[in-house]
C-alpha cells in the first residue's frame, strides 16, 4: 500500500469513497478523520494522534484492537487457508464455531446458519420462519409484526421490519408492508399511553428508570401486542425484536419483563420469536446474549458484530432443533432445503477470529468485567442528573443513550438541522474521544473489555463535555 500523507489520503477519499449513511455533499467540505491503526482501546490516526474507540468501531469490537490472541488466530488460520466453501463441503474453524455457540446459546438453539453481516443473519431468520410455517402446510403464515422504531438492516427485508421514512422513503416501492407494536420508550411513549414521562431527577433517578412509569409503559405495549395477535396470528410468521435495548431507534431500553411477556405471547398464539441480538449480543448488556438476562429463549436468535470481536465480517442465524427438525425432515419425504447462502458464509479466518474470541471472554472474565463497567458508567452519570439539557439516560450494560433536550419542562427537541449532540461529540473528538450521536442522542459504546482506566477517561471526557456546553436557549 502507498504511503501517502493525511491531506493526499483525505483528497483520494473525497474522490472515490462513498461512505454509509452519511450525507456526502457535507462529507466532501471536511478533513475526516484517517484512522490507520488500532492498539487496545485506542484508534490511532495517519497522524499518530490516538483516540479512545468509544463507539467500538461501530458497535462490534469486543477485547481491543490488535488483541494477540485474536491476531495470532487469524494468522494461524492464514497459514492453512483463507477462504473456503461451506456449499458442499465443511470446515474445521467453521464447525467448531458452531458447536461453539451451541454450548453459549440458550437450549433448544443447537443449529447454526452462517452468514456475513447483521442484516443477511436477520434475513436468513425471516426466511426460516416463513419456510417453517409453509413446509408444515400453512404458507398463509408468513408475515410479521415487529417493534416501532425497529432498525435491523439494510438489505430488502430488514428495511421492511425496520421501515422509517426517514431512511427509507424513496425505497418505499422495494418493501413488504409490516405491522408494528409501540416500543416502551419513555421519552417518547406511543400514541394513546396516556401517562406523562416522570420528572424525577430531583429523586435521583432518569425517567426511564421509573419503576412504576415502566411497569404501566410495558402493560401498554404488550396489550398492543396481544390485540394484533388476537386478530393477525393466523397469518403471522414471526415477531421479530432487539431485546431490552433497541439501538439505533434512539438507544430505547425495555423494562425487565417486558421481553419475558413477548415471549409468553408468542408462544400463546403460535408465532415464532426471533431476537435479533447483532447489536446487543457479546457481553454488551452484562450478560453473553441479552436474551440471557431476561430467561427467554428465542426460536432464533441472530448473531453478527461482535461474534469475531469485531475483527472480521462473520454472523450467525441460530435456530432450535424444531425449526431444523422442519427442513432436515424426519423422513426422506420431508427434506427441504434453505435456498439462501452467500460466497464468504462461515468464512474460515473470521471463524477463527470468532474462536479466540469466545476464549478471551472466559480467560478474561469479560462479563464480570463489562458488569463493573456499568456500574461506573451508571454511577458517573449521575453527575448530569440536575443539568437542565438532558432529559434521560439510558443505560443497559455498557451500553448508553444519554439524550439531550432543549427543555426539560416540555421535553423540546433542538432544532434537527442544529445538529447539537454531533457537535458536542466533535468536542470530544479534540479530548481524545470518538464518539457518534443518534440525533440528540450521545451513544457510548465503550467496548465491554476496555479498560477501566480507558473507561474513567472516556467518561471524564464525556461530562466535562456536557457540562462546558452552552447549549442553545
Ligand atoms: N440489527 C441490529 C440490531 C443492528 O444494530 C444492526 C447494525 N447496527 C444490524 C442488524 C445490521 O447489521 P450489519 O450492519 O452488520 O448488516
Amino acid at each position: 500500500m502507498k504511503n501517502y500523507t493525511t491531506d493526499e489520503w483525505i483528497a483520494l477519499d473525497h474522490k472515490h469513497v462513498w461512505h454509509p449513511f452519511t450525507p456526502m455533499g457535507y462529507w466532501r467540505e471536511q478533513k475526516p478523520l484517517v484512522i490507520e491503526r488500532g492498539e487496545g482501546d485506542f484508534l490511532i490516526d495517519t497522524d499518530g494522534k490516538r483516540y479512545i474507540d468509544g463507539v467500538s468501531s461501530l458497535w462490534c469490537n469486543v477485547h481491543g484492537h490488535q488483541v494477540k490472541e485474536i491476531d495470532d488466530a487469524v494468522k494461524t488460520q492464514l497459514g492453512k487457508i483463507a477462504h473456503t466453501t461451506l456449499l458442499g463441503m465443511a470446515s474445521p474453524p467453521s464447525i467448531e464455531v458452531a458447536k461453539r455457540l451451541s454450548e453459549m446459546c440458550p437450549g433448544r438453539l443447537n443449529k447454526v446458519f452462517f452468514s456475513d453481516a447483521g442484516a443477511t443473519a436477520v434475513e436468513v431468520a425471516f426466511k426460516m420462519a416463513v419456510g417453517y410455517w409453509f413446509h408444515q402446510g400453512m404458507p398463509e403464515k408468513c408475515k410479521f409484526i415487529g417493534l416501532a422504531g425497529a432498525y435491523h438492516g439494510d438489505t430488502t427485508g430488514t428495511m421492511s421490519v425496520g421501515y422509517s421514512d426517514l431512511f427509507h422513503k424513496p425505497f418505499i416501492s422495494m418493501v413488504f408492508p409490516v405491522s408494528s407494536f409501540p416500543a416502551p420508550d419513555t421519552c417518547r411513549p406511543p400514541h394513546g399511553f396516556e401517562k406523562s414521562m416522570p420528572k424525577c431527577y430531583a429523586e435521583g433517578h432518569w425517567p426511564s428508570e421509573d419503576k412504576e412509569h415502566n411497569e404501566a409503559l410495558s402493560a401498554y405495549c404488550l396489550g398492543k401486542l396481544e390485540e394484533m395477535l388476537k386478530s393477525h396470528a393466523g397469518e403471522t410468521a414471526a415477531i421479530v425484536v432487539e431485546p431490552v435495548m433497541q439501538g439505533a431507534a434512539g438507544m430505547v431500553c425495555q423494562p425487565k419483563g417486558f421481553l419475558k411477556g413477548v415471549e409468553q405471547l408468542a408462544k400463546k398464539y403460535d408465532v415464532l420469536l426471533i431476537a435479533d441480538e447483532v447489536a446487543v449480543g457479546f457481553g454488551r448488556t452484562g450478560h453473553l446474549f441479552a436474551v440471557d438476562g431476561e430467561h427467554v429463549e428465542p426460536d432464533i436468535l441472530c448473531l453478527a458484530k461482535g461474534i469475531s470481536g469485531g475483527y472480521l465480517p462473520l454472523a450467525a442465524t441460530v435456530v432450535s432443533d424444531e425449526i431444523d427438525r422442519v427442513f432436515a425432515g424426519d423422513d426422506v419425504m420431508e427434506r427441504r432445503t434453505l435456498y439462501h447462502g452467500h460466497t464468504y458464509t462461515g468464512n474460515p479466518l473470521a471463524c477463527a477470529a470468532a474462536l479466540a474470541t469466545f476464549d478471551l471472554f472466559e480467560k478474561n472474565d469479560v462479563i464480570n468485567h463489562a458488569r463493573k463497567s456499568a456500574e461506573m458508567i451508571h454511577e458517573r452519570l449521575r453527575e448530569l442528573l440536575d443539568h437542565p439539557n438532558i432529559l434521560d439516560v439510558r443505560q443497559r450494560g455498557t451500553m448508553v443513550g444519554i439524550e439531550l433536550c432543549r427543555s426539560r419542562d416540555d421535553a423540546e427537541p433542538f432544532d434537527f438541522s442544529k445538529r447539537t449532540a454531533a457537535e458536542v461529540c466533535m468536542s470530544m473528538r479534540e479530548e481524545g474521544l470518538i464518539i457518534r450521536p443518534l440525533g440528540d442522542i450521545i451513544v457510548l459504546m465503550p467496548m465491554p473489555g476496555m479498560k477501566h482506566e480507558n473507561l474513567s477517561r472516556m467518561l471524564d471526557v464525556v461530562v466535562k463535555a456536557i457540562k462546558q456546553w452552552s447549549f442553545e436557549k
